[in-house]
């Protein structure tokens, strides 16, 4: 069903972009920047890549960085590719 569809993903994004912009009690929402990344993380875990190839990817669209993640977003990256392929 299509409509089943959209729910899971708008809900998986939301799972994906509160891991993004740290999850914290009563929080129930991730800022528009993290957002944005939960979406371009997401359809890359989605994607044809590889696992192997993976983790420093999105590590990076979570850092922001160009191609030097910090330890905590290679954590939340991981968290993110277990939670999206597990
Ligand atoms: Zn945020
Ligand atoms: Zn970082």
């Amino acid at each position: 069903m299509s409509t089943a569809t959209t729910t899971d993903r708008a809900e998986l994004l939301r799972e994906a972009s509160l891991t993004v912009c740290g999850r914290r009690e009563g929080k129930t929402r991730a800022c528009n920047s993290c957002l944005r990344k939960a979406d371009a993380a997401v359809q890359l875990i989605k994607g044809p890549t590889l696992n192997t190839r993976l983790l420093p990817r999105v590590a990076d669209i979570v850092c922001g960085s160009a191609g030097q993640p910090c330890g905590d977003c290679w954590e939340k990256a991981t968290t993110l590719i277990l939670e999206l392929r597990g």
